[in-house]
């Protein structure tokens, strides 16, 4: 986990984290059968995330505080290939809007426009208080 996620955990509490059935280890993969619930015939997802408020069995702490993966080297796929926003110079809006969502700023691709408007705003008053040429 990037130490941002350690202190997030957002996509972790809000989306369904669904996998094909066989990476839980009943199936012969690693993720803990356990903390699982099935979706479909062929699809499982973390327990927990397939509920109004998600939030993953295997999360532990607080969104947005201190969190932590208690399966970190048996979670699934969703989990090892879901990249955080600003990653290789990327924006990525899943974690911006799962952040988002609990309350977080995106870590990286911030809107240009209201960058825009916003440095608008702030150059103006400087050239008003700039002295006369
Ligand atoms: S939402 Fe983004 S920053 Fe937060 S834990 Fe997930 S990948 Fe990391
Ligand atoms: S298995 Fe770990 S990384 Fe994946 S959603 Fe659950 S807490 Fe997050």
């Amino acid at each position: 986990m990037s130490n941002e996620c350690l202190s997030c955990g957002a996509c972790c509490a809000f989306f369904r984290v669904s996998f094909y059935w066989a990476e839980a280890d009943d199936g012969g993969g690693q993720v803990p059968a356990q903390l699982t619930e099935p979706v479909t015939p062929f699809l499982r997802c973390m327990r927990g995330t397939n509920a109004r408020a998600p939030r993953c069995v295997a999360l532990q702490g607080e969104p947005g505080k201190n969190v932590s993966c208690a399966i970190y080297h048996q979670r699934p796929s969703p989990c090892r290939e879901f990249s955080l926003s600003g990653e290789n110079g990327i924006t990525h809006d899943a974690c911006n809007r799962a952040r988002a969502h609990h309350g977080l700023p995106p870590l990286y691709g911030t809107d240009l426009l209201s960058l825009t408007i916003h440095n608008a705003a702030t150059d103006r008053p400087s050239r008003v208080q700039s002295p006369p040429d």
